[in-house]
């Protein structure tokens, strides 16, 4: 979908300029960063109270998470996807908050880093 580089706010598809700022509207998907400064999303949850509570529960391990949803970045559908309500924390913390939310296995879908496949399909040696 089409989206304001400036907002960082995705709208529908023919929808050419932002409704907010009066932008020219960039095509394709928003950019990773519009997470916020190089902070990496580490898991997906069902609702924002999980994932408040799960950022509750990083904070105690002494990690800085914030919570990021839907509701903010998709207009004007107004539409909060399930997977769309997510958790993210600065790269350096993002390893620790893996294993941490693994363990604590609070619902969170795991949101891994781009690693290629390395499992084979076929088995035939
Ligand atoms: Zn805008």
């Amino acid at each position: 979908m089409p989206y304001c580089a400036e907002c960082g706010i995705e709208f529908l598809e023919g929808v050419v300029s932002c409704s907010d700022c009066g932008a020219t509207l960039a095509p394709g998907l928003l950019p990773a960063d519009v997470y916020g400064p190089a902070w990496i999303p580490v898991a997906a949850f069902a609702s924002p109270e999980e994932a408040a509570l799960a950022r509750g529960f990083l904070a105690e391990e002494g990690i800085e998470a914030e919570v990021i949803s839907a509701e903010r970045r998709i207009f004007p559908i107004h539409r909060v996807v399930a997977s769309d309500t997510v958790l993210a924390v600065p790269p350096d913390d993002a390893a620790t908050a893996r294993a941490l939310l693994q363990q604590a296995e609070r619902g969170a879908v795991l949101l891994e880093e781009d690693e290629p496949a390395e499992g084979n399909a076929g088995g035939n040696a």
